[in-house]
């Protein structure tokens, strides 16, 4: 008898701790933010995510002054001491952009900028002003040894295709250390989950669509990051409309102009997707799927001009496409 009431109230504690919910919405990153969890110190979790990903700036902002990259990049060549976080955030990226060879820049904020997409005071630049500063987005001159960091004079760091991924995981991995083994972390689109719900399903996203309004698809997912870069949420136009989106094809200085529309990558790590995200989009079709078939260790959608959904097998198995709404895609799979 004594063992039945024991283990009744144990599975009433158990219950009782990791079905407690807190849910909180604000604005971090120049974007919105929502986390939900679930677990005894869900509030405390909650509460303590938010602040930290707040605090991240200091490592990852290319414009506060107060932050690592800002001081690096600001130095005139000369070497500066940096964290140790973002000193393994750089070495990671720098990492990706030599796979992709160059697909991925995190050296391109000089380009970036001239083209007016740091102050959001657009222009087109003459292929002069590009070339002058092309030199200077060379990432292969980054130095980096331990925490010690210099970059040729005028060179500039910008983890803006990472950043977000990097507070997913970070702020899961805060979140973990408080018993959260149930998350869901939507920084401002880009999705990252801890375990299973707390029912036991996995988590169901949307996947954006860059037609219409309504998703194109939902993908069922678990422990992990879900990161879409995308061309039609920041760009700006001419005088005769012609769009120039805010991801840079790093061999051109230029807007990125290819098939692409959206690009979703689906891995356990969000600084990882949200690297890969972006990549994605920069490599096009044809060689991300050669890069998919050679890292093997991440799975993706992509969305292209011509109405095509590409997909990997695995995600393939996990998505369902909002068949009512676009009749019309022709869905691919990759394998
Ligand atoms: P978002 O931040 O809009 O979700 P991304 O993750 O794709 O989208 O990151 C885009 C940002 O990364 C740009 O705003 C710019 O700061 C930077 N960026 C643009 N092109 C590249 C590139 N080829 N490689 C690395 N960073 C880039
Ligand atoms: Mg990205």
């Amino acid at each position: 008898m004594k063992k039945i009431i024991a283990t009744i109230l144990t599975s009433f504690l158990i219950f009782g701790c990791t079905n407690k919910k807190a849910e909180n919405y604000f604005e971090s990153m120049n974007t919105f933010m929502k986390v939900q969890c679930y677990g005894e110190n869900a509030e405390e979790a909650n509460k303590v995510a938010q602040k930290y990903i707040g605090e991240l700036e200091a490592t990852i902002s290319a414009t506060k002054p107060e932050s690592n990259l800002y001081k690096a990049n600001h130095a005139n060549g000369n070497q500066v001491e940096i964290t140790q976080q973002a000193a393994d955030l750089i070495n990671f990226t720098l990492d990706i952009c030599k796979k992709t060879d160059g697909a991925l820049n995190c050296c391109l904020y000089p380009v970036t900028s001239l083209w007016g997409f740091t102050k959001k005071q657009y222009k087109v630049p003459s292929d002069e002003e590009i070339a002058r500063l092309m030199p200077l987005t060379d990432f292969n001159n980054v130095k980096l040894n331990g925490t010690k960091i210099q970059l040729l004079p005028g060179m500039m760091l910008d983890l803006g295709a990472v950043g977000k991924g990097f507070a997913g995981d970070e702020a899961a991995k805060l979140m973990k250390e408080y018993g959260i083994k149930s998350a869901l972390l939507d920084l401002g689109g880009n999705i990252q989950t801890i375990g299973k719900k707390p029912d036991g399903s996995d988590w169901t996203i949307g996947i954006k669509s860059p037609f219409g309004k309504s998703p194109i698809g939902i993908l069922k997912i678990n422990n992990q990051a879900v990161i879409t870069s995308a061309g039609y949420e920041r760009f700006f136009q001419d005088e005769n409309g012609k769009k120039y989106i805010h991801i840079f094809d790093g061999r051109t200085g230029r807007p990125v102009e290819n098939e692409v529309l959206s690009a979703t990558a689906i891995c356990e790590s969000g600084t990882y997707g949200d690297a890969l995200s972006t990549s994605l989009f920069v490599m096009g079709v044809e060689k991300s799927i050669d890069f998919w078939k050679k890292y093997n260790d991440f799975d993706f959608i992509i969305i292209t001009k011509d109405n095509k959904l590409y997909i990997t097998k695995k995600a393939a198995k996990k998505f369902t496409l909002n068949y009512d709404d676009y009749k019309d895609l022709e869905v691919i799979l990759v394998k």
